[in-house]
């Protein structure tokens, strides 16, 4: 019987508020030599679920009833709770994924584009769950169904299954390695065969991967994971970050690792420090909590602003504004509080409660705000429609001034690396100038951390090298680590030919 969820017109909501914000599109989890792997690949998908509510899926395998898999819309902890589901889910060996999309159906999900995707070769099963998004994927797809590929979903991932399918290597590994070379663009994989746990991550290590150990030193089970944070839920011990252009096949026997794409200057995401990640996680060896209180100090520097408050816009921008009022001496406030119980609770808004937008979520502290310059922090600007209604509910809470301090450089330029972003005329800072901004958002000031003050926060003292850059920063920069050549095709104007 077909779970409710499984409905292929499912959509999750966007919420009003979260309408404004960029969003990472996936997670992905792994685990090896465990005895019920899926569960604690559930937990981790439960760790991972800020990078995609819409659905989420485990594979695992046992060697009494081979490959078995799970695929559900909406939250993990809606879906992968249940004793019955995860009977169906046996095996010491997992993987699973949660999703929101950016390439594939968007917005009306179907079950057929839910992670981790499964393919039969003739040396045996293997399935993938992909992070990221593929800069290629239009053109490869072409290819391959002129070639007589049969796709199952819309999803740029899809085709990894089907280059995989046309080498002629021996082993899986060796197949995944001939496929991810023709790919461009971001990725950050984790697959499994019937023995084997993969890791894999672009040779810009744009998405980021980890790798940690579960168990005891005499017997260790493995684990493979977006972010350190879901290390934590199951007790494993980080060990290290899946290295750029690396390939780690883990077996019981332990972790080989593969350099197997022409090397590059690495070019992680920049935005993983300043939203995407959580704070309790470790990227790029540092924790992304104290990067993001380094961002307000650097704001502060950069920005100061007589006031009397620094506020956060609850979660993402509480780090940086710590980090702002202890560099500027301005005291920190909970001017606004955040509703944690949302969820999913206005599945169809009526008309009433959508107008009621961004007040369903935030809440101002009237009592402390009355009469206050208030300094608000948030993580970034994407079409300002969200930083203009809380503007007003502070006004209307009594606020004499409100001064906006942004964590993130203007954001002008789309991601085509798994990040969902509008298009580019519907960013704010793609056809307005800093003041214009202000002026829009009717602010008595309005500043952004720069890209060097950005690039300083995360630890490059010197700020951007313009030369040789070293994180990716396209959505703020305009400089495309990969060309988005799919894209270009369609249209898009890279910042050259403007
Ligand atoms: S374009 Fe922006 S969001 Fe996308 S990978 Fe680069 S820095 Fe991250």
């Amino acid at each position: 019987m077909p779970h409710p969820s499984d409905r292929s017109d499912a959509t999750l909501p966007r919420h009003p508020f979260d309408d404004d914000k960029l969003r990472e599109e996936c997670g992905v989890f792994g685990v090896l030599g465990v005895t019920d792997a899926a569960n604690f690949v559930a937990l981790g998908l439960h760790a991972l679920q800020h990078r995609g509510q819409e659905a989420g899926g485990i594979v695992s395998h046992d060697p009494e009833t081979g490959f078995n898999s799970a695929r559900r819309f909406g939250y993990v902890r809606d879906n992968f709770t249940s004793a019955s589901l995860m009977e169906t889910l046996p095996g010491s060996l997992a993987i699973g994924h949660v999703r929101y999309s950016t390439t594939g159906s968007k917005g009306q999900t179907a079950m057929r584009d839910v992670q981790p995707f499964f393919g039969e070769f003739s040396m045996g099963g293997a399935a993938i769950a992909h992070n990221g998004n593929i800069t290629n994927a239009m053109a490869l797809r072409r290819e391959l169904i002129d070639r007589g590929s049969i796709f199952q979903s819309s999803s740029d991932s899809e085709c990894i299954i089907h280059l995989m399918a046309r080498s002629l290597q021996r082993d899986i590994p060796e197949r995944m390695e001939d496929a991810l070379r023709r790919v461009e663009g971001a990725f950050s994989v984790v697959a499994m065969t019937r023995t084997k746990l993969i890791g894999v991550r672009d040779p810009l290590g744009v998405r980021p991967l980890v790798l940690g150990r579960v168990g005891t030193e005499a017997k260790p089970g493995w684990v493979l994971s977006s972010e350190t944070c879901a290390l934590d839920i199951i007790g494993a011990e980080f060990i290290r970050e899946i290295a750029p252009g690396e390939m780690v096949v883990i077996t019981d026997a332990g972790v080989e690792s593969h350099f197997p794409f022409r090397p590059q200057r690495p070019r992680f995401c920049i935005f993983e420090h300043v939203y995407f990640s959580r704070p309790d996680s470790i990227q790029g060896g540092r924790s992304v909590y104290e990067t993001r209180r380094q961002i307000g100090v650097e704001l502060a520097r950069e920005a100061p602003v007589e006031a009397d408050l620094v506020c956060p816009v609850p979660d993402s921008g509480t780090p940086a504004a710590i980090g702002y009022s202890q560099e500027s001496g301005i005291p920190y406030a909970m001017g606004i509080v955040r509703n944690q119980y949302m969820g999913r609770t206005f599945i169809e808004p009526t008309e009433q409660i959508r107008n009621m937008g961004v007040r369903l979520k935030l809440n101002v502290n009237r009592a402390l705000i009355r009469g206050k310059r208030v300094i608000l922090v948030d993580d970034s600007v994407v079409r300002g429609t969200t930083s203009r209604k809380i503007k007003e509910m502070i006004l209307d809470a009594g606020a004499k001034e409100v001064h906006f301090r942004i964590a993130s450089p203007p954001t002008a330029w789309p991601c085509f690396y798994g990040v969902d972003t509008p298009q580019r005329e519907k960013l704010l800072a793609a056809t307005m100038s800093e003041e214009e901004m202000r002026e829009h958002l009717q602010v008595d000031s309005l500043r952004f951390i720069s890209l060097d003050g950005l690039y300083r926060a995360v630890g490059e003292a010197n700020g951007r090298d313009p030369a040789q850059p070293q994180y990716c920063d396209a959505c703020f920069s305009g400089d495309y680590p990969v060309e988005p050549s799919d894209m270009v095709e369609q249209g898009f104007r890279l910042k050259a030919a403007e």
